[in-house]
């Protein structure tokens, strides 16, 4: 990005001022002339970010840009902000002829709320498209200001060393309310893949139902007291330690988040707000890393940065997020922070003051696309018994597993999910009290998901996001809406109802890229919160429906008997999976998440798992295998004794041989 032209931002010579940990330090920009102050906004589902220049006093040359922000229920407050700065003489004040002076500003509220700055401030918003607005503040960061990227991992903090010859292309994750995915393929070349409705706003907005918190700070400082296992399924609660080794399975690995709760008698009091926010924190930054690492996937890039407020610069999101990444891509990619994470938006549209190419801004592509083969629409009634291979088969028991079966008796476990049917009737227990997943989805059969998601119109008006195909109707973040910390001002129907929605779709997405990924043609679902469940299958048929943009048909397989009405029976024989439909142990830990803990480790090796402990309780096991298998084969020999004195008896022959 080269100097910019008119009033804008000189970024020559630009450096970061403030120590390593400082929040959103100053940006010194040494050749910005003080005299003429620049401000632009990101108005977004749930905060207003702000950027703007100011002297950097005592007369000195240059200008810093600063950073503030409100949230965007407290609007008046950032009036407040604006005018006590003396932010309003900003972009040259009053425009000759008593014209109204114009602020550049993105995100969703710029829309919103155009006419509440016209009114209170008396000056126009030139809105800007928010996705741009976030890659050209991305792009700005990494190419020019030295140490504005850095890696988070095993509790060091490296620097990125980002040098425009090796930058593109990259995958931008953008976790605000909800979560927007792009392809950065240049200055000004992107394309916004995919997004997600499980954000930021999900988790805080869970947050504050669930453990009373108030602001997102008290939140994560919540999250670093507790413990998640408390709450959290692992691999060890479901089969125990040997089978986890047998089976090299690591005992820590997240089976189900929040799946401890259905078994337990426990209420949501009876929990500390500190375990809650933990297993929250882990539960949805790993959901979001996963999808990102899938989507890096099918795109074949390798760097993944994260911006969005979510981030926060808080630590154990940072570690999770990396060990994720490292985890399932097998260090193959990259997990990348940036300082100002929260400011992408709102730094993008700074640097289009003086920029007269920023005016008309297009995207490049308008259409979510993948580059592998997407997923046809084959209905299963239309294949025989010989084709039907290879599919994926998706089951949805605590957590979620997902099987490539190549053929008859042969599969493979490609991946899981952490937020599973065990998540699902967990949360449903703690949020409305209900006590079996029928009743739950008998509550949200009831229930307006509106009253607590936030969608796409809420943060943009009527019109939506058209631009990215995002109508006013989408859900832009699950439970995005909530504001009050009473949970009681909250009816459970509407949470069951936002409930179903909103990890059904997630769901549904995570089966699609994997099948994607994998290049399979048919995804099935089973499982014991699918089977029997018409409202479930429902929302998983419309979830895959959504995704794919109408090009699979969904199709569940249920037990002898069932025949639901959107659901196919096909026998476990027929599909090749008869023998994996015993091995109920494998089918409820062949999940995905890597680790459960507060502060991640490496992967457990084989070694460290085989400790001098478990090495005693593995050896007795292998003994009493050996005798077993020794007892059937005395048992076999006397059995063949038998047989052959009953043979020389008729032959008329004398036994010699005596056990
Ligand atoms: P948006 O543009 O949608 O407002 P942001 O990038 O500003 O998105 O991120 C909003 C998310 O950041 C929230 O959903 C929450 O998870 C987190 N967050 C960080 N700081 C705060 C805060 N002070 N108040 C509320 N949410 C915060």
């Amino acid at each position: 990005m080269g100097e910019a032209t008119g009033h804008g931002v000189d970024l020559s010579g630009a450096e970061i001022r403030g120590g390593l940990e400082d929040r959103n330090p100053p940006i010194f920009l040494p050749r910005q002339p003080a005299a003429s102050p620049l401000l632009a906004l990101d108005i977004g589902g749930t905060l207003i970010k702000l950027v703007y220049t100011a002297s950097c006093g005592g007369g000195a040359d240059g200008a810093d840009l600063r950073f503030a922000k409100f949230e965007r229920r407290r609007l008046h407050e950032c009036f407040d902000f604006i005018r006590a700065e003396g932010l309003l003489a900003c972009n040259g004040g009053t425009r000759p002829g008593g014209e109204n002076m114009t602020l550049k500003a993105t995100g969703g509220g710029a829309y919103k709320f155009a006419d509440d700055f016209l009114e209170k401030l008396g000056v126009c918003l030139d809105k800007l498209d928010e996705m741009d607005s976030v890659v050209s503040g991305a792009n700005f960061l990494l190419q020019n200001i030295p140490g504005a990227a850095f890696t988070h991992m095993n509790g060091q903090r490296n620097p990125v060393d980002v040098s425009p010859n090796n930058l593109f292309p990259y995958l931008l994750v953008n976790i605000g309310s909800g979560v927007s995915i792009l392809k950065v393929t240049g200055n000004r070349k992107f394309e916004r893949v995919t997004g997600t409705h499980i954000g930021g706003g999900t988790m805080f907005g869970l947050a504050k139902l669930l453990t009373g918190c108030k602001s997102y700070d008290e939140f994560l400082q919540l999250s670093q007291k507790g413990d998640n296992f408390v709450l959290d399924l692992i691999v060890k609660d479901i089969c125990g330690e040997l089978v986890c080794q047998k089976q090299g399975l690591s005992t820590s690995t997240l089976a189900s988040s929040f799946g401890k709760v259905i078994t337990s008698e426990k209420k949501l009091t009876d929990y500390k707000p500190e375990d809650i926010a933990s297993t929250l924190l882990s539960a949805f930054t790993y959901n979001i890393a996963q999808i990102a690492f899938l989507v890096a996937s099918l795109l074949g890039l390798r760097r993944v940065f994260f911006g969005g407020s979510y981030i926060r610069g808080h630590k154990s999101t940072m570690e999770n997020i990396s060990y994720a990444i490292d985890f399932w891509s097998q260090s193959q990619m990259q997990a990348v922070f940036l300082r100002h994470e929260g400011y992408l938006g709102a730094l993008g549209a700074l640097m289009s003051y003086g920029d007269p190419s920023g005016e008309n801004l297009t995207l490049e592509e308008k259409e979510p696309h993948h580059e592998s083969a997407p997923v046809d629409g084959t209905s299963v009634d239309e294949e025989n018994d010989s084709n039907i291979f290879p599919y994926l088969l998706v089951n949805i028991g605590s957590g979620v597993s997902m099987i490539e079966v190549i053929g008859k008796g042969k599969f493979e476990r490609i991946i899981g999910s952490h937020l599973g049917g065990g998540t699902i009737l967990g949360l449903a227990r703690l949020l409305t009290g209900c006590s079996s997943y029928e009743e739950f989805l008998e509550l949200s059969q009831r229930g307006n998901n509106l009253s607590v998601d936030l969608t796409v119109g809420d943060i943009y008006g009527g019109e939506g996001y058209p631009k990215v195909g995002l109508p006013a109707s989408t859900t832009a973040a699950s439970f995005g809406k909530v504001n009050s910390s009473k949970l009681s001002e909250y009816k459970v129907e509407d949470l069951a109802a936002a409930l179903l929605n909103s990890f059904t779709y997630n769901i549904g997405q995570i089966a699609y890229f994997v099948a994607n990924l994998s290049g399979l043609k048919r995804i099935f679902f089973r499982g014991a919160y699918v089977c029997g469940h018409e409202k479930t299958m429902d929302k998983i048929s419309r979830s895959l429906k959504y995704w794919s943009k109408g090009e699979v048909q969904t199709t569940f397989l249920c037990h002898e008997g069932f025949l639901g009405t959107l659901g196919a029976f096909w026998s476990y024989e027929n599909m090749g999976i008869d023998s994996l439909a015993a091995h109920e142990v494998i089918r409820e830990v062949l999940l995905g998440a890597p680790y459960t803990g507060q502060f991640p480790s490496l992967p457990v090796t084989q070694q460290q798992e085989n400790g001098e402990h478990s090495t005693l309780e593995g050896e007795v096991e292998s003994l009493r295998h050996d005798n077993a298998m020794l007892k059937a084969e005395v048992e076999r020999l006397q059995r063949e004794n038998v047989e052959l004195r009953a043979k020389l008896v008729r032959s008329g022959e004398t036994s010699t041989f005596d056990l």
